[in-house]
C-alpha cells in the first residue's frame, strides 16, 4: 500500500497534488512519500519483533539523503556496497556500526575506509577478498568483523538479471565450501568472524524461495555459530513489491482479488520465518531495498507529443530511460496513471522517452487513457532503483527530487543544471 492516490480527479501524494508539484518544480520530477517509506520500514520491523534483528536498508535501491535520514531517525542500519555508500549513510546520519558492506569487488581503499568507520560487518564474497581484508586490518592495527556470503544455489524465480543466488551467479561463496573457509580463515588474526549471510535476488513476491533457502543453510549456521561465536544471520533483501495493482481501474477491488491473497507482506513472511530463524540464537539481519523504498516513489513526467502512426499511439514525454531504466534494463512494468483522471475510453499507447534508442520505452501497447500535450503522467513503484540508476545520456540533466511529508513538500535534490554535466570534462591541452 503507498499514499498515491486519488482525490476526486487529482493524483495525490499524501496531503500534496503532484500536478502542483509537477508545475512548481518542472519535470521529469521524482516524487517520494515518507510516510509509505516510513509504514514500510515499520511493518516489516513489527513483523520481525519476535526475533532479535535489525533491518539493514539496502542503500543502493535510493540513496537520497533525505530518504536515509528519514530511515536512521527510525533506527535503520544499512546495506551498502561502496565506500561512497558508506560516507552517503554517515553523511545523512546514519551509524556506521549498524552497516554492512557487501560486495564482490571492496578494494583496499574502501575496506579501509570502512574498518576506520568501524562498520558492523563486511559480508566477504570469496576467499581472496577475506585475504584483503585481513592485510588491510593489519596494516591499521584492528581487527575486522566479517561475515561470508553463502550461495545456497537455490533458484529465487524472478528476472535472471536480479536472481544472485545460484552457481551461476558471481555472489557469495559456494555452499558446500563455506566450512571449510570459515575453518582456514581463523588462521587471518585481524579477522573476528561476525556472522554469515546469504541474499538470493531481487523482486522475490513469493515466500516459498526464502524458506527453501533458509532451511537448506540452517544446519550450516548452526554448525557456524558452534564453532565460531557467530553473532548474526543475514537473509539478505529481495521481498518484492506489487507493480501492478491497477490504481486507475481502482484499487480496492484489486485488493479483493485472489492475486492479492497470495501476495508477499511482511506477516507472510515473518509468519514463515520466524519459526526457523528463532531457535537459533543468533540476531537477524534483513537487507531489503526495493520493499521500503520502491512503492514510496514515483516518476512524474510531461507529455510532449501524440505521434499516432498507421498502427501504433505513440506519446512522447520528457522522462527518458536515463531517468528511469528498468523497462529498458529489467523489462520491468511500471504501471502509469495519469495527474489528472479523466473519463472516457482506453488507446492502446506506447509511452516513450526522446533518447535515440529502441529500448527508451515505458511501456508498449497498453491501454491507457486519451492524453494530449501539456498533460502530466506518473509512473508508479519508481523509488527503488529509479533515480540511483539516472545517468546524463544524451546530455540530460538528472532529474530533481522532491520529498513529501503530510502536507509539506521539499526539494531534495535539485534538478542539475546542465553546465554540471560536463563540469569535470577538459579539452585536452593539444586541442587548445
Ligand atoms: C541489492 C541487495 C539487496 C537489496 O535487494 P532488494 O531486492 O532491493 O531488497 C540486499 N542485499 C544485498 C547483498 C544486495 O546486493
Amino acid at each position: 500500500m503507498h499514499d498515491f492516490r486519488y482525490l476526486g480527479k487529482r493524483l495525490f501524494c499524501e496531503g500534496v497534488g503532484v500536478e502542483t508539484l509537477a508545475k512548481r518544480f518542472g519535470t521529469p520530477l521524482y516524487v517520494y512519500s515518507q510516510r509509505t517509506l516510513t509504514r514500510h520500514f515499520q511493518e516489516l520491523d513489527r513483523a520481525m519483533s519476535p526475533v532479535e534483528h535489525l533491518i539493514c536498508f539496502a542503500v543502493k535501491s535510493n540513496s537520497n539523503q533525505s530518504m536515509l535520514r528519514t530511515l536512521a531517525n527510525l533506527g535503520s542500519g544499512f546495506d551498502i556496497v561502496s565506500g561512497g555508500e558508506l560516507a552517503r549513510v554517515i553523511s545523512a546520519g546514519g551509524d556506521p556500526r549498524q552497516c554492512v558492506f557487501a560486495g564482490v569487488g571492496k578494494t583496499e581503499v574502501e575496506i579501509e575506509f570502512a574498518l576506520r568507520r568501524g562498520v558492523y560487518s563486511f559480508n566477504a564474497e570469496s576467499e581472496a577478498e577475506l585475504h584483503r581484508i585481513n592485510r588491510v586490518a593489519a596494516r591499521l592495527n584492528k581487527v575486522a568483523p566479517v561475515a561470508v556470503r553463502v550461495n545456497p544455489d537455490v533458484a529465487a524465480q524472478t528476472h535472471t538479471k536480479i536472481t544472485t543466488g545460484t552457481y551461476e551467479n558471481k555472489f557469495g561463496i559456494a555452499f558446500e565450501q563455506v566450512d571449510a573457509v570459515y575453518a582456514r580463515a581463523r588462521r587471518l588474526k585481524n579477522l573476528r568472524w561476525r556472522g554469515v549471510q546469504m541474499h538470493i535476488g531481487s523482486q522475490i513476491t513469493a515466500v516459498r524461495p526464502f524458506a527453501q533457502a533458509v532451511r537448506k543453510v540452517l544446519p550450516l549456521v548452526r554448525r557456524l555459530k558452534e564453532r565460531h561465536e557467530l553473532e548474526f544471520f543475514s537473509i539478505g533483501g529481495g521481498l518484492g513489491i506489487i507493480y501492478q495493482p491497477a490504481l486507475a481501474s481502482g484499487m480496492a477491488q484489486w485488493w479483493n482479488s485472489a492475486a492479492a491473497k497470495n501476495i508477499l507482506t511482511p506477516e507472510t513472511y515473518a509468519a514463515r520465518l520466524v519459526p526457523l530463524l528463532k531457535p537459533l540464537g543468533l540476531k537477524i539481519l534483513l537487507e531489503p531495498g526495493r520493499f521500503i523504498s520502491g512503492n514510496a516513489g514515483i516518476l512524474v513526467t510531461r507529455v510532449e507529443y501524440v505521434k499516432r502512426t498507421g498502427r501504433k499511439n505513440f506519446v512522447i514525454v520528457d522522462a527518458a530511460m536515463n531517468d528511469l531504466i528498468r523497462p529498458a534494463f529489467y523489462e520491468a512494468y511500471h504501471e502509469i496513471v495519469p495527474l489528472t483522471r479523466q473519463g472516457g475510453a482506453l488507446i492502446k499507447s506506447d509511452v516513450v522517452g526522446p533518447i535515440c534508442e529502441s529500448g527508451d520505452f515505458f511501456c508498449k501497447d497498453r491501454p491507457l487513457p486519451k492524453v494530449g500535450e501539456g498533460d502530466f503522467l506518473a509512473l508508479l513503484s519508481a523509488g527503488a532503483y529509479g533515480f540511483v540508476m539516472a545517468s546524463n545520456y544524451n546530455t540530460r540533466s538528472l532529474a530533481a527530487e522532491v520529498l513529501v511529508n503530510g502536507k509539506l513538500a521539499a526539494v531534495v535534490r535539485e534538478r542539475q543544471s546542465v553546465k554540471e554535466i560536463w563540469a569535470g570534462e577538459k579539452v585536452a591541452p593539444w586541442l587548445k
